[in-house]
Order: structure tokens, then sequence, then C-alpha cells
């Protein structure tokens, strides 16, 4: 592990610098994190860096969340993480970096903002200037996983009360302190009533909080389509993890090039700030990447740690490097007055001009949120076992009507079969015949005329089913809470 320390400019400085914990990464990684440090010891920010092992080496020496045990030692001591691409070795068992330090570290909050330097920089969408706030943690990237049958795999997609209500308050705290006007909402909440209805229900009510903050909710697909059409009538996207991956790809993409998009990875103590895009492994070494991506997420880290000042400092410069003409190739279009400069010549371009305003790209002053602080319930809801989803593997035989009629004759002191799915289908009783049918199916069990069901029931429901010789590959306990059913119906039910 190595220190680098910063430069002569920050001499005289009372107080103590802050410590980053640094990955400098792979591919163009190394190059364009000398290049932010560059400017930010030339802009005087009092701060200092401890590299992290991390990345390709680490990997192919055999470590596959490539990232040493030491790293997260160091990442606690120093708890903001300014972090270069990393190169994921293809193959299987190399496990995403990025995702690991967000779930070990509890970075629940992913900031990116996407502007515009129309005219400076072409884009076909002129005034575009939004952030999009994803949620971090959960949904699908939870990575739970697993191939149940031969036919049929599954995802599960995790979204919780708590992880939603941080991520709904992260937004609105960001956007009011930000000046920012209105919060779209995306998902897809006419499908996934249960999971998506609670981020969509605890944005609605968070939303109240903050009457100030017009909001809008969206269903993805079409939120998507407006964004990649129409990103200028957007100011601030809200959205859960998977639909926030994608959407911010979509706003880097529709905005300019991935060389200009910057992130913040947000925690309770601990924060990350990345560029958007990857080690760009064919442009590595050759002092042509943009540098701009991971300055922008320097910018927000100095924000994030009370350097505002400095953060305009850096912004500012390199607004006023791209109004001077200065172009990396990823940006370059021959028009008058810019030339074509190499990753070094544009970070000098920008050290030159610290200290100097642009004089006509809009400028925006970035502001830390307050800290977000979770409301306790205010009654626990009273949960109650009423039935059970038991879902099992039938390769051979797939009549439903046998199967049912095998499952109504079960005797069970509370469970009665209700009905039969396929892929959410319903195939028994009464399926049409024409629903495709794969191995496996879900039977679904509840009380009996009303009666209590308890654990109990359900064990001996499963016994009935291994005495059967019918596999059952899970099953899913179906509740209600204060009355209100907890599980969605099946279509067709
Ligand atoms: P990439 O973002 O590295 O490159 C896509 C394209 O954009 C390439 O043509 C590249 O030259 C260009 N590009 C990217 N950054 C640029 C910059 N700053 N300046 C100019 N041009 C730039 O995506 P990829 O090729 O799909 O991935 C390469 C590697 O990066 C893979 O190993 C992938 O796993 C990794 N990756 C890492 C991160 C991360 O660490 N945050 C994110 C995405 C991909």
């Amino acid at each position: 592990m190595s220190s680098v320390s910063q430069d002569s400019k920050t001499k005289g400085k009372d107080t103590d610098p802050i410590t980053i914990s640094l990955i400098k990464g792979d591919g163009i990684g190394p190059e364009i994190t000398d290049a932010v440090i560059s400017i930010l010891n030339a802009s005087g920010a009092n701060l200092k860096y401890e590299e992290v092992e991390a990345g390709e080496k680490v990997y192919l020496a055999g470590k596959t969340s490539g990232i040493a045990d030491s790293a997260w030692d160091t990442m606690r001591k120093y708890p903001i993480l300014l972090k270069g691409p990393i190169t994921t070795p293809r193959g299987t068992g190399y496990k995403s970096l990025n995702v690991t330090i967000r779930k070990t570290l509890g970075l629940y909050a992913n900031l990116r903002p996407a502007r515009t330097y129309d005219p400076y920089v072409k884009t076909k969408h002129p005034g575009t200037d939004l952030v999009i706030v994803r949620e971090n943690e959960e949904d699908t990237y939870a990575g739970i996983e697993h191939r149940q049958t031969r036919e049929v795999t599954q995802c599960l997609k995790l979204i919780t009360r708590p992880g939603t209500e941080k991520i709904v308050r992260y937004a609105f705290e960001f956007a009011r302190s930000n000046g920012r006007k209105k919060i779209a909402c995306m998902v897809k909440d006419n499908i996934m009533k249960i999971t998506d209805g609670l981020f969509a229900s605890v944005f609605k009510e968070i939303a109240d909080e903050y009457p100030e903050i017009e909001t809008e909710s969206m269903i993805i697909d079409i939120g998507a389509a407006h964004l990649a059409n129409n990103p200028q009538k957007f100011d601030v996207i809200l959205a859960p993890n998977l639909y926030g991956d994608i959407l911010s790809d979509i706003a880097a993409e529709v905005t300019g090039s991935v060389g200009m998009c910057g992130s913040s990875n947000i925690g309770d103590t601990i924060a990350m700030f990345e560029a958007v895009h990857g080690s760009a492994p064919d442009i590595a070494g050759k002092d042509i990447a943009n540098p701009t991506a991971l300055i922008k997420a320097a910018v927000l880290m100095l924000v994030h740690i009370g350097m505002p000042e400095k953060a305009n400092l850096v912004r500012n410069a390199v607004l006023k490097a791209l109004e001077d003409g200065y172009r990396t190739a990823d940006i370059f279009t021959s028009e008058p007055g810019t030339q074509k400069v190499g990753t070094a010549a544009f970070t000098q371009a920008i050290i030159d001009r610290l200290g100097e305003n642009p004089k006509h790209l809009k400028v925006r002053e970035l502001q830390k949120p307050k800290p977000i602080v979770l409301q306790k319930p205010k009654t626990l809801e009273v949960k109650k076992l009423v039935g059970v989803d038991v879902f099992i593997d039938e390769y051979n035989n797939r009549d439903p009507e046998t199967l049912g009629k095998k499952m109504d004759a079960m005797k069970n002191s509370s469970l009665n079969l209700k009905l039969i799915t396929n892929r959410g289908v319903k195939v028994y009783p009464d399926g049409q015949p024409e629903t495709f049918l794969t191995d496996h199916f879900r039977c679904r069990f509840v009380s009996n005329e009303g009666k209590d069901v308890s654990h109990k029931d359900v064990i001996d429901l499963l016994a009935t089913f291994n005495s059967e010789n019918l596999e059952v590959i899970k099953t899913e306990n179906l509740y209600t809470f204060d009355g209100k059913i907890g599980y969605s119906l099946g279509q067709g039910e």
C-alpha cells in the first residue's frame, strides 16, 4: 500500500488534510486518476490519498472478489473513496467489485447527474440537466438466483420498506438542498404491485413532507422512452436498482459522451465517487481518455466532504476549458475554435483555468443533502398465516387435471387446494388448453373455511406431497398484514 501526498500548494493549511481512500483502477484508470489528483492538488484542496489494493491484479492473483482483505479496514479508516474504473476479468467466478463494494459498505444511494454542455459539446438534446437517484443495494441486485427445475430459473426481487424509505428520503433531501423542483419516480407497479407498489407508495407518502417539490409517478417503460427522446423535461428521476441502472446509461448516452458523467455512491458512514464509464482497455495508455467523468465524481466528493468552494473552483475550470475549445477525442467534432488534445493537455488546460469562471455554460452549485433519518413504524401490523404456495417440479406429468385431482384429495386439517398455476397463469381448476406448460407448477393452498393455519399444517401438507411422490422445490407462506393480503393473485385467480 502506498501513500501519494499532495504538492506544496496546500502548505500553510491550518487544518489536517482529509485522507481519501484511492483505487486507481485498471485500463485508463491510472491515467484519469492521476489527472484528477493533479487537478485537486492544484486547486489547493487539503487532501491526501491512501491507495487501496483492488482490481484486475487482485482478481488475477486468485481473489474472486477483486479486493484485498486489508482494503476494507482502509476504507473504514478513510471512509471517502475515490475510485477509477476496474476491469472485471471475463469468465465465471469473478464477482463485480462495484456491486461488492456498494453492498458490503451499505452505499444505498447512487447519484448520477447528467447534463449537456451545449453548444460546446454536440448533443441532440440541448438544455438537459437532470439527476438520476438510483437505489443501490436491493431489487434483483440482491443476486439471489436459483435454477429450480430443468426448465425454470428464478431471480428474487427484494424491495424493502426501510431500503425504499432511505432512497426516497435521499432523493427528496437532495432535491430540496439543490433547488431541484420535480422528482419523477419510475416503477412498474401496474405489474409488480407488491414490490414496485411498495416503492411507489412510499414515494407518495414521503412526498407529502416536501410540498414544495412537484412529483410525478411514471411507468418505467414509458418513462425510459421519454428520457431517451425528451430528456430536457426531467429534473430528478428516482428509481429502484435495475431500472435506475438502465436509466443512468440512457441519460449518459443522450447527454453526450460516457466520458463526461460522474457518480456518487452514498452510505450512512462511507461514500464512493467514480466515473460511470468502464476501464476502456481499447484506449488505455494512449493519452486520449477523457478525465471529465472522474473529475465530476471528484467534484461530488468535494461537496460531500464539506469543500464546496473547491468543488466550484474545479467545476468552473472544466467548463471554462470546454468553452475555450479544449476537447478530448471522444467529444471532438472539428468545430472552428476547438482543438483535439490528449488527457494530459486537457488536464493542464483545466489546471490553468482554476479561478476562472465559464462565460456561457450554466453553473449549478451543489449542496450536500441532510443525513437521512428513518422513521420508526407507528404501529406493528398484525401478521397472520393464511396459506402456502407449494412449488413442485413435474417434468414427466404436466397434466394439470391429474395434479389438481391428486391435491384436491389431500387431507389436511386446515389447508385446501385453491388453484394451480404455471408461470403465474391458472391451469387448475378450469385451465385453458392453449396455456403453455413448463415443468414448474405453483400449487396454492389456503385456509379451509376460514380455519386458523399453523406452521404445523404446512409441514403436514409437505409430508403429504412427499408421500405422494411430488417433488417440492420451494414454498412461500401466504400472509395477511392487518387483514390485507400480502401476496399477488395468480392470473385468472
Ligand atoms: P467502457 O465504458 O470501458 O468503454 C465503452 C466505450 O467508451 C469504449 O469505446 C471506450 O473507449 C469509451 N470510453 C469509456 N470511457 C472513456 C473515457 N473516459 N474517454 C473516452 N472514451 C471512453 O465499457 P466496456 O468496454 O463495456 O468495459 C470495459 C471494462 O470496464 C470491462 O472490464 C468492464 O467490466 C469494466 N467496467 C467497469 C466499470 C467500473 O469500474 N465502474 C463500469 C463499467 C465497465
